[in-house]
This record gives C-alpha cells, structure tokens and sequence, in this order.
C-alpha cells in the first residue's frame, strides 16, 4: 500500500518535474529568440545611425561586436555609445546656431539689394523658417531649396542689371526721378561690346558736349568761305555724338573755330586744348565705369554658377547614396558654401559701388569745371562777336551788321511781302564841328547822336553806323510815307539837342535820303537813290528829309 501509494507519488512528481522542464525549455526558447530580435534589431538601428560622426561610428562598432552571440562588453559599449551621441548632438546644435547666425547676416545684407518686393517677401520668410528648419537634416534641405529658388530668381531678374544704369543716370541728372529714365534716353551703342552696349554716362555727356558746341557755333560770326564746313559740323553734331568720332568731331571744330576767330586766339586755342584733355579723361572715365558694370554681371553670374554647382553636388549625392548622415552633412557643407559665396557677393558689390562712386565724383566735378570754362569761353566768343559786328565808337552795329540785317529783311520781305524803306542819313557840316571843337569832340557828338537816334527809333528798326558820320536805317513794315513822318521826329529830335561847347550852345542837324524798295530791287540800287536823295537834301540847305 504504501509502496503503491509511494510509487504514485513519485509518478506524481516526476510528472510535475518533467512539466516544469518542458515550461522552462520552452521559456528559454522564447526569450533566446527574443534576445535574438532585440539584437538583430539593435545592430540594424546602429548601422543606419553610422556615419552621422566618427565620435559616434566607433562606439557603435564596438556595441555591434558585443551584440555578436557569445561577445561580452555591452554595458561598457552602450555607456561609450551614450557619450557619444549626447556630444554630437551638442555639436550639431551649435553648428545649426553659427549657421542660422551666418543666413540671418546674408540675408539681411540681401535685403539692401534693390530688389523687387514679392521677391524681398519670400526672403524675410524663407529668413524666419531658418530656425525651425535647421533643427532636422530635412528642413535643411528645405531651406537649401527655398535659398536657390531666391538665387535662381535673383539671377534672372530683368530689372537687376538695369540697377547701375538708373544709378549712373541719378548723377548725371539729380533734377531727375530715376523712374522716369528709359531706355531710349540712353541709345548710344558702344559697337565693340554687344552686351554691354548701353552708355547711359556717355550719352548724357555727348548731349551736353554737342549742346555745348552747338552753342559755340551759333554764337559766331562765320565767314562765308566757312558756311559749308559749318554746316557740315551742325549736321554731325545735330545727329548726337558717336563714341568713336567723338574726338574727330572735337578736333574738326576746334580747327573750325580757331579759322573762324582767326590765329590771334591763343586763349581760345588753350580752351578748346583743356577741353580735349577733359573730353579724353572723361572717356576713359566712362570705359571705366563700363568694365565695371561687365565685373558686375561677371560676379553675379560667379554666384549663380557657384550656386548651380553646389545643388548638382547635392543632388548626385541624394541620388547616388542612401546613406542618411552623408546627406546630412554634405547638405549642410553646400549651405555654408552657398552663404559664404552669398556673403562675398555683397561684399564685392559694396566695393564695387564704392569705385564707381568715387569716379563719378571724379566725373563730376571734371564736368563743373568744364562748364566754367564753356562759359568762360562763351563770354570770350561773345565779345568777339560783338567787336565783329559793332562799331567801337557809337556802340552801333556796322556796315557788316547791316549787310546781314539788309539780307535778312530782304529773305523775309521775298517771303512775306509787306513794305521795306531804307533812310540814309548824314551829319551837316560836321567837317566844321572837328575844325572848330577838336576832334573829340566831333566824337562825342557822333556818340550823342547815335544813342539819341537809337533811342527814338522803334525797336524793330535797325541803325547802324555806315562810316564815318552817316547812318542806314531799316525800317521794315514802313512804306515811304511812315518813314519820312518817322524820319522827320529824328531830324526834329537831333536839331532840337541841346550840344554845349564851352558852354556856347552849337546847332548841330542832320540830313536824310529815303528810299522804299520796289519789287525785285536789291540794297545797292535803294541805297543809291536814298543816297541821292541825301544828296538832294544837301542841295537844299541841309536839315531836311527828302523821299526819292
Ligand atoms: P556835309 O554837310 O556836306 O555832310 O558836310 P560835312 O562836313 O559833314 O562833310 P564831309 O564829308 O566834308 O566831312 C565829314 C567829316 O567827318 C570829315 C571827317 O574828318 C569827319 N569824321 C569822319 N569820321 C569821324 C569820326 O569818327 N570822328 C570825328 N571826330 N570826325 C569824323
Ligand atoms: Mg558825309
Ligand atoms: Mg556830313
């Protein structure tokens, strides 16, 4: 009984036993697998997280090597591992801050460009999504695509290479809305530089230069085996300056006006001299000014190929390489580059304006100068003329002047009709006053008699003083009636004079001939009969007008 009852028991508990084996054969099985996953699991992740840093690399090694079946060390390598990853993380933070400092410093500079506002827009924006962005390694291929958008936009503006044009023309014409220049304003070409053809600079110049000797020309005197080239130099000047025959052009009217003054003009020589040399120094300036505006374009386009490169780079690494941490620095290595090279075109844009401003001063105060002396020369021009065609003594234009008026009169009388009458008058016994007086006196009376006649005469009338003491008046719009009562108030003028000598009061009178033209008939034939009817007022006792 009992060792019945004892072998049942100890079936009993071999049973149990043998259970309790199977349980805890089955359990070490599960968990073997278990730890098995956890493993395998383990070295996938530390795979995908390799390259990030060398820091982390070698710490992840060593943990894949304790993970192998049978290897010891995990604590250890985990520990390492732990270090590892906090540092770089630290590391990558402060990176992420230097370049958000570095993109935020770009971009405001950026900002200062003269760009258009929806494009100024998405750089404020693109600006404030930096720090958010640049906190994963995806926002910073974000930011990248938004910076080479701006770029790309940047480069093709239309407007942009424009900028330096406006900025020239500010200078030239401060009176002026930079808005309002166009582009035919500025059409002189320069032929040999087909893309960078526009001289804003040079053809507000050239304006001014040939306004300038435009002036010159109409203020002189020129004598008739002259007219051609004078014309010929009006047309070319007319037609706005050529770059290239520019210096010609100023040679052949200095050549013009030194014929035309005469060789006694040194002065004027020396003028036309200084202005040559300013003229020079001016295109030298303005060529300067060109290249600068060709380094201009050439920087930008550095910029954008600069920037082009950099994506492809990106791009054949997203393409040729799925490993994350590759892509993740080498999208922050082109970042960098893209605003170093973003910083350096600012920087060179700043110099660049900073020459070109310096010149246009230069430029500037060449062109004051040269105006002071325009006008100098202006003055000098006028006075030769005015001795050209007046009367030193009287004040009074002389037989030349009067040649010209008379032609004049006589193109506007075959153009418009209406009547001419020319007066020729003389002094009476004039010899005597000389005799008696002196000859300053005579002088003096003739001076007193000009300006009282002048005075008398209507303005559209013309006196000169033909030699001597006789004077030729032209009296367009009056027929010979209008003049002889018109002649009539002078005679009465000049007889009612009050002329003092030594305090004796002398009578001094004066006799005229008038002569209205007759259809067809030229100044020589109507002067000799006015002559002739001087003549015949002599004959009748002088002091009197005669028409003829
Ligand atoms: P008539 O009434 O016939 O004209 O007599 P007249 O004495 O005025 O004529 P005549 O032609 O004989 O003399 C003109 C004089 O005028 C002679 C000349 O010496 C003088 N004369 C000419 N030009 C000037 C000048 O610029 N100044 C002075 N003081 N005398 C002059
Ligand atoms: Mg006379
Ligand atoms: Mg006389």
């Amino acid at each position: 009984m009992t060792q019945g009852g004892g072998s049942d028991s100890a079936r009993r508990w071999r049973e149990k036993y043998l259970n309790l084996i199977e349980d805890h054969e089955k359990l070490k099985h599960s968990s073997e697998e278990n730890l098995d996953s956890y493993r395998r699991g383990l070295v996938m992740v530390s795979l995908l997280a390799e390259g990030q840093s060398p820091a982390v690399d070698s710490p992840l090694t060593t943990l894949r090597e304790a993970l192998k079946p049978g290897a010891t060390g995990m604590e250890k390598a985990m520990d390492e591992l732990e270090r590892a990853v906090r540092q770089f993380e630290s590391q990558n933070s402060a990176r992420a801050e230097v370049l958000l400092g570095e993109l935020n410093d770009a971009a405001s500079r950026l900002l200062l460009c003269p760009l258009p506002r929806p494009l100024l827009k998405r750089i404020k924006q693109v600006r404030k999504q930096a720090g958010a962005e640049l906190a994963s390694w995806s926002g910073y291929i974000s930011q990248l695509q938004s910076w080479v958008s701006i770029m790309s936009e940047i480069s093709q503006l239309d407007g942009y290479d424009e900028q330096p044009s406006k900025w020239w023309q500010r200078w030239f014409k401060r009176d002026e809305q930079a808005e309002e220049f166009s582009d035919n304003e500025a059409d002189v070409q320069l032929h040999d530089d087909p893309d960078n053809g526009k001289e804003p600079g040079f053809s507000h110049i050239a304006q001014e230069v040939s306004d300038t000797l435009i002036n010159l020309l109409s203020q002189l005197v020129i004598p008739d085996r002259l007219e051609n080239t004078a014309s010929n130099l009006q047309t070319r000047l007319g037609k706005g300056l050529n770059w290239y025959e520019l210096v010609p052009l100023l040679e052949d009217t200095a050549e013009f006006l030194i014929d035309c003054l005469g060789s006694g003009q040194q002065e004027f020589e020396r003028f036309l001299q200084t202005l040559d040399d300013r003229l020079q120094a001016i295109q030298t300036l303005v060529s300067d000014a060109s290249n600068g505006q060709a380094e201009r374009e050439q920087a930008r386009k550095d910029l954008d190929n600069l920037v082009r490169e950099q994506i492809s780079d990106i791009r054949s690494v997203v393409t040729g390489s799925g490993d994350l941490g590759e892509l993740g620095s080498s999208v922050r290595e082109h970042l960098t580059l893209i605003v170093r090279a973003m910083e350096k075109y600012q920087e060179d844009e700043r110099a660049r304006e900073q020459r070109l401003s310096e010149k246009l001063e230069m430029l500037q105060a060449r062109l004051n100068e040269m105006e002071k002396e325009a006008g100098q020369a202006r003055r000098i021009i006028e006075e030769h003329k005015r001795r050209a065609t007046h009367d030193g003594l009287t004040g009074l234009p002389n037989r030349d002047a009067y040649q010209l008026k008379l032609q004049e009169e006589l193109t506007r009388k075959t153009r418009y009709g209406g009547p001419l009458t020319l007066v020729v008058a003389d002094v009476d016994h004039f010899k005597r006053i000389n005799d008696n007086y002196g000859h300053l006196a005579g002088d003096k009376v003739l001076q007193l008699l000009s300006k009282a006649m002048r005075k008398s005469l209507r303005d559209v009338d013309f006196i000169g003083r033909y030699g001597g003491e006789e004077f030729v008046i032209l009296m367009p719009e009056t027929n010979a009636q209008e003049a002889l009562a018109a002649t009539e108030k002078l005679r009465a003028k000049v007889e009612s004079s009050p002329f003092n000598f030594r305090k004796e009061r002398v009578l001094i009178t004066m006799s005229f001939g008038i002569s209205e033209f007759r259809p067809l008939e030229d100044g020589e034939t109507v002067f000799e009969r006015a002559d002739k009817a001087l003549y015949q007022a002599k004959a009748e006792g002088r002091n009197r007008c005669i028409v003829n």
